[in-house]
């Protein structure tokens, strides 16, 4: 085991002024605590495996772009870096990143999803003949690498990331392993998680043999920026009124409405929108060309509050997000137990690398009081009760 080198310049990291030109022009000024350490490690030569976990929002991202696009040789026109995401949502929001950080570099990407629209096979071919750095979903890059689409002889890194929702979505671990099976010998491997449970792990050590692994203590949690409260509702249908009186009385930003199933999310979509607010419902029913402008909407802020259940919304970056309401705590199968890895998911939308936010639970029966109260313990952080009646406390 080797000490973790650590930085705390991004000019430290011998990542080039095209690269530095383009994260200092996103606004990121030092390297996050993640990126302090993965970095080096993974820019270290000859390239090393690494498995790395840190809790959503502290920069993961950042880190393993940085390495794609530092070992792409600009002047070969093949693929060279592979990136997974378990979902399209994700695939796209990536591709973002590197289009930022690559800016001022002369990369040539490719998204490896379900198509949104029809065309020939023909232009797929050409696109990926070319193209050097591939995100997509394991499906997607599954297919096109079987049938040739996709060139794996040159790649040099293969990341997975967010692996315990890769793990959540059945078969998908599976597929990324296969996928991983493709890979030439000396491809380096990066596995990255938010969560680290011991089926992760398993698959981690699994999926990225002889790897330098580290992750980031559960103590720097974003709940601790996050101030969480819980509003007491009389009963299931009490909780709309109150969601709706939240809406009418308070200015609010960007904001989550996370809901347990896409039944509840269609009803209160209505009927929030039958009380005059504007509100944009992302589920699992929505074609992929709708999911794709529902995310765009929102991430432009054309739409200020989103209804959601757990799946798609995991991993999704909005900075402008400063309210995640709980309208269905989260709960396991049974219906009786605290989900902590989804309910940290979820209030981790707000709160981002940092910045305050804010998390209401909404507590109807004695199940949710119970939950909640689990939950409490289970971070160590209070989650303050607002009275339904006085809505001063949850200002801005
Ligand atoms: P994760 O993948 O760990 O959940 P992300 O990579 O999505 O986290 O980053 C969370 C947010 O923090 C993003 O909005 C990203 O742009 C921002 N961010 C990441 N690194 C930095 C940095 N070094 N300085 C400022 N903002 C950063
Ligand atoms: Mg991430």
């Amino acid at each position: 085991d080797e000490p973790l080198l650590s930085v705390t310049k991004f000019e430290e990291l011998n990542l080039g002024p095209d690269l530095l030109k383009g994260i200092y022009e996103m606004g990121f000024t030092t390297p996050s605590k993640i990126q302090a350490k993965a970095l080096p490690l993974l820019l270290k030569k000859p390239p090393q495996n690494m498995i790395g976990q840190s809790q959503s929002g502290t920069g993961k991202t950042a880190a393993f772009v940085l390495t794609m696009l530092s070992r792409i040789d600009f002047n070969l026109k093949s693929p060279q870096a592979l990136c997974l995401t378990p979902s399209r949502e994700l695939a796209r929001q990536i591709m973002v990143e590197v289009r930022k950080m690559g800016k001022y570099t002369p990369v040539i990407t490719a998204e490896a999803i379900r198509e949104s629209h029809i065309r020939g096979n023909r232009s797929r071919h050409e696109e990926f003949a070319e193209a050097q750095l591939i995100v997509g979903t394991p499906g997607t890059v599954y297919d096109l690498l079987k049938k040739h689409v996709i060139e794996k002889k040159h790649m040099k890194i293969f990341v997975l990331d967010e692996a315990d929702n890769m793990l959540d979505q059945q078969g998908l671990g599976d597929q990324s392993i296969r996928i991983k099976n493709m890979m030439p010998r000396e491809c380096q491997i990066v596995l990255f998680s938010a969560t680290y449970s011991s089926e992760v792990r398993t698959f981690a050590t699994r999926f990225a043999p002889n790897a330098n692994q580290f992750s980031l203590k559960v103590e720097e949690l974003s709940v601790k920026t996050i101030k969480q409260f819980y509003m007491d509702c009389k009963n299931e249908d009490h909780k709309f009124e109150v969601l709706d009186d939240l809406y009418t009385l308070l200015t609010i930003g960007q904001s989550i409405i996370f809901v347990q199933k896409r039944e509840t999310a269609d009803r209160i979509a209505k009927r929030m929108t039958e009380k005059g607010h504007k509100v944009i419902n992302l589920h699992g029913g929505l074609s992929t060309t709708e999911r794709d402008e529902v995310m765009d909407g929102f991430r432009k802020g054309s739409a200020k509050v989103l209804i959601t259940t757990n799946v798609l919304s995991r991993g999704i970056d909005v900075l402008q997000v400063n309210l995640v309401i709980n309208y269905d705590i989260p709960m396991d199968l049974s219906g009786r137990n605290p989900d902590y890895e989804t309910y940290l998911h979820r209030i981790g939308r707000t709160g981002r690398f940092g910045r305050s936010g804010v998390s209401i639970n909404f507590v109807h029966d004695p199940v949710s009081w119970e939950v909640v109260k689990s939950i409490e313990k289970h971070f160590q952080r209070e989650i303050v009760r607002v009275p339904t009646d006085d809505w001063d406390v949850v200002e801005k």
